[in-house]
């Protein structure tokens, strides 16, 4: 069993950070950003290039040092500021590390198959005045929904789906605490729903329903405008769906603990994966720094075993391996109680989750898994991240 928790200094509290996001306004901006999003992707393509080839003669692939020298004076012949130009190479640099490769995919900028445009700054490369964001001198307006709150770090401009351009900006606010003291463990379903321990569940996969025929009959009539935009729609609901599910949770946690993605879910999950994938980690996104914000302690544990574990008495009498993955009802075989397949995972997570930060004493966990946890959690209080 282990437990991430992403800083754990137990002197000083680690930041928390919320990100706002402003949709951009006029035509022209567009015009822009798209120019300022195609040198963007002219920058990434030349480092992934410079950092292939120097892959193939260097085992110690180029630094940030070599690329940042290797990028001087590109600033003023792009039209980019040197700094987005920075944070690009130091965003490389971060994929490049988590991907473990010396060469990732291209930024497309035109055509069918184009990247989503994306222009990265930093507190300094912008100024905010009202609902106009200046990034360098560039002037963008933002239908502006409501005030920054913090200090500004870092962000970005992003296009959706549909080409429209929004300005997200990362704050840093002030971490909040919470005396609340349920804890909620949450299984990242195998095949439908995210189940809590405390109940609510969220189905998947019904997002795109009543939108399927409407999507395939696009697609049929290759227009291209109205897929996208359909796809739009459908990111947009599961996005929303993800939002409310993560907010009714962290408003009535102390603590919420989710399972990390075993090698059976992945197996289990076959070509659903990448939709799932894309889910599971935005939901795990979304808890944490809704968390971060309401003081709820976050933390991920490891699930090996929190299917085949009974919630009651702790024997694994539960379904094993790949034949046991249809089974979603089981009795068992010790004590005889009777479990849902992912509320008794979701029970075992919450579990997991205590014992990993030292609340120990919680042997049955019934339905309502609400424990008194205030005493151990303030003595927890330095594992939040
Ligand atoms: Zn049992």
């Amino acid at each position: 069993m282990f437990l991430v928790c992403s800083s754990m200094d137990p002197t000083a509290p680690a930041p928390a950070y919320k990100t706002f996001s402003f949709r951009v306004k006029d035509a022209t901006s567009g015009t822009r950003l798209v120019a300022l999003g195609n040198a963007v992707n002219f920058v990434w393509n030349f480092i992934n290039e410079v950092s292939a080839k120097s892959a193939q003669r260097d085992p110690r692939w180029i630094s940030k040092k070599d690329l940042r020298a290797l990028t001087k004076g590109a600033s003023r012949e792009l039209g980019l500021p040197s700094q987005v130009i920075q944070e690009v190479i130091d965003e490389y640099l971060d994929k490049r590390k988590a991907a473990r490769r010396p060469k990732l995919r291209w930024r497309v900028s035109r055509g069918a198959r184009r990247s989503l445009g994306w222009v990265p700054f930093t507190n300094q490369d912008i100024e905010i005045n009202g609902s106009i964001v200046s990034l360098r001198g560039q002037k963008f307006r933002l239908w502006q929904h409501r005030e920054l709150q913090g200090k500004i770090k870092s962000g970005n401009f992003a296009q959706d789906a549909r080409g429209r351009w929004y300005c997200n900006i990362v704050c840093e606010i002030e971490r909040t605490t919470t005396n609340r003291t349920a804890v909620t463990g949450i299984d990242l379903g195998h095949k439908t729903a995210a189940k809590c321990s405390d109940g609510p569940e969220l189905e998947q996969a019904t997002f795109d329903r009543d939108l399927e025929p409407k999507l395939a009959e696009a697609q049929r009539q290759g227009r291209r405008r109205q897929v996208q935009t359909i796809h739009a729609k459908i990111a947009n609901r599961r996005k929303d769906a993800l939002h409310k599910f993560s907010r009714a949770v962290v408003d009535r946690a102390g603590a919420i603990f989710v399972g990390n993605i075993s090698s059976t879910w992945q197996i289990a999950s076959g070509n659903a994966k990448a939709t799932l994938d894309v889910s599971w980690s935005t939901l795990r996104n979304f808890l944490e720094y809704k968390g971060d914000h309401a003081g709820v302690v976050f933390a991920e544990v490891n699930e090996a075993f929190t299917t085949q574990t009974c919630s009651g008495c702790h024997a694994l009498s539960g379904p094993k391996g790949r034949e046991g993955l249809a089974v979603r009802q089981w009795v068992c075989s010790e004590c005889g109680t009777e479990h849902d397949r992912d509320h008794n995972a979701a029970l075992n997570i919450a579990r997991l989750g205590c014992e990993t930060l030292g609340l120990k004493g919680l042997r049955s966990l019934g339905l309502g898994i609400t424990h008194a946890l205030a005493s151990s959690m303030s003595r927890s209080g330095d594992l939040k991240r």
